[in-house]
């Protein structure tokens, strides 16, 4: 047995077990699970080109980052991170795989613009998905599509067919609020071909007369939270798994960051309802609303809103009870000049955390090592249901015959998140300060060092489209 890595005396963690093993990797899949020590065996015959030795760290799936913005177009230019510097942060922060986004044009069709997109992702060094946006394409008022035509609908198929098969819908922002009969026509296209819809769960209408309001001061960022206030993220999440339960659609949840709105996900779940899924993100586990008060609130803007100490809280037990399914970054950086434009008015700041590279050691921090997750938990939410709920069929586990993605993770490796010790395009970190005890050391992704000894070692655009199906 000749293979191209054995990766020995490692511990290995996946979603339900933990385990001592060797694992050997060969033509970028993984080809066998060994008992510890065998593949050390001359007896066996078992040889490697390349043997790394995995002492004292946890071997791992390779995690998957299903929420992330990079190189989008936004009203001050677009996101800091483009597909070389996000792709490479990502995978120093022990990322395998990650899932963007198409936006769509009116007069362009959703295959023309999953090509468009597609054509930008040359540079990407860590295998990809795209999620299509479904949002208006008529009936402009003000210039603004309000409605989503019925062409637009009967498209999803054809993107379905391309391997497109998550589509996002929001519920909020004027030019991507999507209205309810729209919202409700595109679940029963998306139930039809058994895709995904992610809906982004506030209620845009409200949230617009809140922000123009003569209560409104527009000096203080913790403005921000107190016009979208949980009740609203509350009424639109139930508004959309209502939704979701009358199409049959299958729908995930994206970045719950509040208690009210994650027991909906968890009660539907109780009643049975299979397919509802929640997402939340670092900045809800990790943050507070406080960070809004601050000089520099502004940057700690973005959609829905952190919230207070309890609804933290509230995260990490939903997350533990399987109330919620997984944890992705919704990263969306801008840079310090970026976020200027909103220091006298918050309401012109860019809305958006960076998270793509912090997320696997921050749930390490503050989820495991504070006794909040298990070791599973942590590989199930980062990795094994993220793959599961989007489709990344040969992903998100240690396994025979899955992609050799696999992060050999230090769980003594101290590392501080301060910008300089991180990798994304941008001059600030949202976790400055904070540090953590356990770092992704190698990463491997099909079956390539990626990173080796926190160093990295991409080769250049050796990235995929992942085309997933359920
Ligand atoms: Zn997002």
């Amino acid at each position: 047995m000749n293979f191209d890595l054995l990766i020995t005396h490692g511990t290995v963690v996946t979603a339900d077990a933990t385990f001592t093993a060797d694992l050997a990797i060969d033509a970028g899949k993984i080809a066998a699970i060994l008992p510890p020590n065998s593949s050390s065996s001359v007896a066996l015959g078992v040889a490697a080109r390349e043997t790394r030795d995995a002492s004292g760290c946890y071997v791992i799936p390779g995690a998957i980052d299903a929420h992330v913005h990079l190189n989008m177009p936004t009203g001050v230019g677009y996101t800091a991170d483009d597909w070389c510097t996000g792709t490479s942060a990502a995978a120093m922060g022990g990322v395998t795989a990650l899932i963007d986004f198409v936006e769509t044009e009116p007069d362009e069709s959703l295959l023309q613009a999953l090509e468009k997109r597609l054509g930008e992702t040359h540079d990407a060094i860590i295998d990809f998905g795209l999620h299509m946006t479904i949002q208006p394409d008529e009936h402009p008022v003000n210039g603004i599509p309000r409605r989503v035509s019925a062409k637009r609908i009967a498209e999803i198929k054809q993107v379905y067919d391309a391997g497109c098969a998550t589509f996002k819908m929001y519920m909020a922002y004027p030019g991507f609020q999507v209205q309810d009969m729209d919202l409700f026509r595109a679940l029963r296209a998306i139930a039809e071909v058994n895709g995904l819809a992610c809906i982004h769960a506030e209620n845009g209408d409200v949230i617009e007369v809140l922000r123009q309001s003569e209560i409104c001061d527009p000096a203080l960022a913790l403005n921000h939270a107190r016009t979208r206030p949980t009740i609203n993220e509350h009424e639109a999440v139930t508004r959309a798994v209502m939704c979701a339960e009358v199409s049959g659609a299958r729908v995930l949840i994206f970045h719950i960051g509040c208690e009210h709105a994650a027991r909906v996900v968890a009660d539907a779940k109780l009643r049975g309802l299979s397919h509802i899924y929640g997402e939340t993100c670092p900045q809800y586990l990790v943050l507070t609303e406080d960070a809004l008060a601050r000089p520099d609130g502004r940057l700690y803007v973005c959609a829905p809103p952190l919230r207070p100490q309890a609804d933290q809280d509230a995260m990490w037990r939903m997350l533990a009870s399987r109330a919620l399914d997984i944890v992705s970054t919704d990263h969306c950086p801008f840079t310090l000049a970026q976020k200027d434009k909103g220091s006298a008015d918050f309401r012109q700041a860019p809305g958006g955390m960076p998270g793509i590279e912090t997320r696997l050691g921050l749930l390490h921090e503050y989820g495991v090592r504070r006794g909040r997750l298990s070791l599973n938990d942590w590989v199930r939410i980062c990795s094994t249901r993220p793959a599961e709920i989007h489709g990344m069929n040969q992903k998100g586990r240690v396994a025979v015959g899955y992609d050799a993605d696999i992060v050999i993770f230090d769980p003594k490796a101290r590392k501080n998140l301060t910008p300089r010790e991180l990798h994304s395009a941008i001059d600030w970190s949202a976790y400055n300060g904070l540090t953590c005890t356990g770092w992704p050391r190698d990463v491997i992704a099909r079956g390539d060092f990626v990173v080796r000894d926190q160093r990295l070692c991409a080769s250049p655009a050796r990235g995929r489209f992942i085309r997933r199906s359920f």
